[in-house]
Order: structure tokens, then sequence, then C-alpha cells
């Protein structure tokens, strides 16, 4: 019980990596609160996962927003001691093919949503006084480029440098702010992935997927449980002198 009555909020956590740590958050006696704009598919979360999580609607790149839902939270809740910046969007482009939407919107959700959620959470955690901990999910695609996938990587690039910054702004406060780098995450984003590198390389469904997994050195895919034991700790006190970090979980893809 490393978490025991702590309060966390984790955008995005109705599938894939934000629920399997709101899943871990909840068994380790956190109460979990996730936000995501997909609400239905959140509050299906929330129950399956039981009395310790609930579910609250929120588009990340709406400002006016996450102040409100933050505000919500930290009075229902008696305060936020955690939050995770989970939720983000896949884009898929060379350089010579982006566009000025698919910039706006892959920065709005992977950026701009992240770094107002901290300046909101941040601002309710000083206000409380018993410090937190902020996560920000990073990529493996933060710390290289890609071809075929430019919006993306800048964006996570930029989460990188941003976790760096409010890290070194809020230690003051007790705050911890890291960032978590995963490698390949199995879950639908890779079934999103996988039909987009079947357009632009003219592969079979599948195909990408099968051969990403194989270049992985431990020869797999990551399960969202394979990331949030880093989570966990993250958000416990045993990270409590760590700060503006970057942690791979990759199955050792960063060395290959
Ligand atoms: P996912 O696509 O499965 O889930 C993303 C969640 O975010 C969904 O529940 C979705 O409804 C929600 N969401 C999307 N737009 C939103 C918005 N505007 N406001 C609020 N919620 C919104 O993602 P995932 O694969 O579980 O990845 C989770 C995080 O980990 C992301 O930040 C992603 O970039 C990062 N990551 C994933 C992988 C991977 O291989 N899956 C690898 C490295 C990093």
């Amino acid at each position: 019980m490393k978490l025991k009555n702590k309060i966390a909020l984790i955008t995005g956590g109705a599938r894939g990596i934000g629920l399997g740590f709101a899943q871990a958050y909840a068994r380790e006696g956190a109460k979990v609160v996730i936000a995501d704009i997909d609400i239905e598919r959140a509050t299906r979360a929330a129950a399956e996962i039981g009395a310790a999580a609930s579910a609250v609607k929120l588009d990340v790149t709406d400002l006016d927003a996450i102040d409100r839902v933050v505000a919500q939270v930290d009075s229902d809740f008696g305060g936020i001691d955690i939050l995770v910046n989970n939720a983000a969007i896949f884009d898929m482009a060379p350089i010579t093919d982006i566009t000025e939407a698919s910039y706006d919107r892959v920065f709005a959700i992977n950026l701009k949503g992240p770094l107002f959620m901290m300046r909101a959470v941040a601002n309710v955690m000083i206000a409380r006084g018993r410090g937190g901990k902020i996560i920000n999910m990073a990529s493996q695609a933060g710390r290289r480029g890609e071809a075929l996938v430019t919006l993306y990587c800048a964006s996570k690039a930029a989460m990188i440098s941003a976790t760096q910054s409010a890290a070194l702004a809020l230690v003051k406060h007790g705050i911890n702010v890291n960032a978590i780098a995963p490698g390949v995450v199995d879950g639908e984003h890779w079934d999103i992935v996988d039909a987009h590198f079947a357009r632009w390389e003219g592969l079979k469904p599948g195909e990408k997927k099968a051969a990403v997994a194989k270049s992985v050195p431990i020869g797999r895919f990551a399960q969202p449980q394979d990331i949030a034991g880093l989570a966990v700790f993250l958000a416990s006190s045993d990270s409590d002198y760590i700060l503006a970090q970057t942690y791979n979980v990759d199955g050792g893809n960063w060395m290959s």
C-alpha cells in the first residue's frame, strides 16, 4: 500500500497505459480519478476498478475545463497528491506532409493540455502545502526522431523539456516532477500505428507490429503493467529525492 489515501488524477485513463496506472494506483491504496474525453469508457473503467475510482469528462485542449475539473477534484477529495499527464494522440506524417491542422491538434493535446494540467494541479498542490508528484508521459519518440512521425516526436521531446523546467520550479514546494518514456506498449494505440504504417509503407495489417516486436531486444511489446511499477514508484515517497528525470521503460529499445 505505497499510495494509501493519496488522491491521483490521471488524464486519458479510460484505456491503455493510463488505465493500467489507474488499476495499479488503486491496488496501492490511492483514490483515483480518471479524466478522459471518452466519459462512457472512463466510467466503465472506474466501475471495474471499484469504489477507489471515479471518472470525470475532460478534454485537455479546453483550458477552462482543466481549471474547473482540477478545482472540483481538489474540493471533492480534499486535495490532489498525484497527477499523471497521460492523454495524448498519435500522428503520422513526414515533414513534407505535415499540416497546420494536425500540428494544432497534436500540440494542443500532447503539449498544451499537459502544461496547463501541470499549472492547475501544481497551484492546488502549493495551496494545500503538502507537496505532490507529477508524472508526464513522454516516449522514446521524444528521444529520437522517426522519419514518418514528425509532430508526435516533437511533442514528446517538448514534454521531456517541460518536465525539467516544471521540476526545477516546483521542487521548493515539495512537488516532484518526472517523466516516463515507454518504448512500444501494446493496445489500441498500436492498432492505429500499424494501420498508419500499412498506408505509408504498403504493408499488410499486423506486419509493422510484428516487425517492431521482433526488433525490441526483450522480444515483445510492453503491456501497461510493465510500465505501471515505475509509475507507482514515481508517485510514492520512495522517489522523494528524484526530480526532472525521464525514465526509459522500453525493453532495451533505446540500445538497439
Ligand atoms: P491510448 O491512445 O490507448 O489512450 C489515450 C487515452 O487518452 C484514451 O482514453 C483517450 O480517450 C484519451 N484522450 C485522447 N484525447 C484526449 C483529450 N483531448 N482529452 C482527454 N483525454 C483524451 O494511449 P496509450 O497507448 O495508452 O498511451 C498513453 C500515453 O503513453 C500517451 O501519452 C502516449 O503518447 C504514451 N506512449 C505510448 C506508447 C505506446 O506504444 N502505446 C509508447 C510511448 C509513449
